[in-house]
């Protein structure tokens, strides 16, 4: 560690608690080292009691959830598959493992999540080309909830299957209801820098219970039920580890407390930096919705400040503060440039404008009062 580092200030650092070290003990001393064990079994239910789904499965990323997950709703070589174009690339990636093809579509102003005009166009299209896509993804970034009503009856219309990328949005709620447990199936990530981490780690939840079978045998080499190896699919080491879902299940009990204490600093930035000219925070919830506010995000509106957001990112860097852009629309990225995308405006403009600021649920308010003064700072110069 570099001396500075001491006092770097992270976007989003993991948070533990007192109690996650008790779950790895008593796994040391029982020996359950194994990939399986009770503290799988626990963090699943626990991850079922706090969602209100049927059935979870921890495996080993997020990226591994939406790949089975995919794969439960029928996506093979050649299908097309409906995805926001803003997203971080791991939503699609899955897409293209399965030899299917990415349909991106562009975000709604307010949200920043995925249009339901654009996909009611796309849909629309699509079918008078007969051209029937396999599923649609959607996405709750930031932990912001989508616009599930319209989203889900215009899927509804169309006969379309979901997958819920809910990766940043575990504690997030929709009329009340957990965000995850939308769509025919959900999928949330334990990665280092979310809400919850189990340093690395996701789960897939569903309400069908042959589904969530099939996705433990998919996630353990697919190993047909005989007494030796026997093999009739193609399988994947992708389930977590007994002693990372220990991590999973102290963390679990302090989601709340995060979701409570993220909601606190994003009130906190609108507070303090409300009053800098074009300077304006997001995404904005939508009616019903409650965000965990994973990260609070920033957007400069270039027709009131000549600031931008690289700038005000490289100036915070200076301080030792670590921001970070929006993610970067995936149809503008040279991994998907064949892609066909409906919009593209928006989430472009959002691209362009915003910047992701620490948000981690540990800092403090001097941390806080670090980041807003550093960006008080720069304005007064820009
Ligand atoms: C983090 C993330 C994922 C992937 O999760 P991993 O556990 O890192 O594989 C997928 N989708 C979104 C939107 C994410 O932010």
């Amino acid at each position: 560690m570099r001396s500075q580092d001491y006092d770097r200030l992270y976007l989003s650092p993991p948070h533990l608690g007192r109690h996650e070290l008790n779950y790895l003990h008593k796994a040391i001393e029982d020996n359950w080292v194994a990939p399986v064990g009770p503290n799988l079994d626990g963090f699943e239910q626990d991850i079922c009691e706090f969602t209100g789904a049927g059935h979870c499965v921890a495996l080993s990323s997020g990226t591994a959830a939406i790949h089975l997950g995919l794969q439960l709703l029928g996506v093979g070589p050649g299908d097309e598959v409906l995805c926001p174009s803003f997203t971080f690339v791991a939503t699609a990636n899955p897409i293209l493992y399965l030899g299917a093809k990415p349909v991106f579509i562009d975000s709604e102003a307010e949200t920043w999540n995925i249009c339901p005009e654009r996909l009611r166009e796309a849909l629309l299209e699509m079918q008078r080309q007969n051209r029937r896509p396999k599923a649609l993804i959607i996405v709750h970034l930031y932990g912001m909830p989508c616009r599930l009503r319209e989203v889900l009856s215009v899927a509804q219309e169309y006969g379309v299957p979901v997958l819920e990328d809910a990766a940043e949005a575990l504690g997030s709620r929709y009329e009340g209801q957990p965000l995850g447990t939308f769509g025919d199936v959900g999928v949330f990530s334990f990665n280092g820098n979310k809400i919850l981490t189990t340093s690395g780690g996701g789960a897939l939840v569903t309400n069908h219970p042959g589904w969530a079978d099939k996705t433990r045998f998919w996630a353990t080499q697919a190993r047909d039920p005989a007494p030796y190896y026997q093999h009739s699919e193609v399988g994947y080491n992708y389930r977590l580890s007994n002693l990372l879902a220990g991590i999973g299940r102290g963390q679990m009990g302090l989601l709340e407390d995060r979701v409570k204490r993220r909601r606190e600093i994003y009130t906190w930035y609108q507070k303090h930096l409300h009053a800098i000219p074009g300077l304006a925070l997001g995404p904005q919830e939508p009616a019903g919705g409650h965000s965990n506010r994973w990260l609070t995000c920033l957007l400069l509106n270039p027709a009131e400040t000549a600031l931008t957001p690289e700038q005000l990112r490289l100036h915070l860097e200076t301080r030792n503060i670590e921001s970070r852009p929006l993610w970067k629309p995936l149809h503008l990225q040279p991994l998907f440039a064949e892609a066909p995308v409906y919009g593209g405006k928006v989430c472009g403009g959002l691209f362009e404008r915003g910047l992701c600021l620490p948000s981690g649920s540990a800092m403090t308010e001097a941390d806080l009062q670090r980041v807003a003064s550093s960006i008080h700072a720069i304005n007064h110069l820009a």
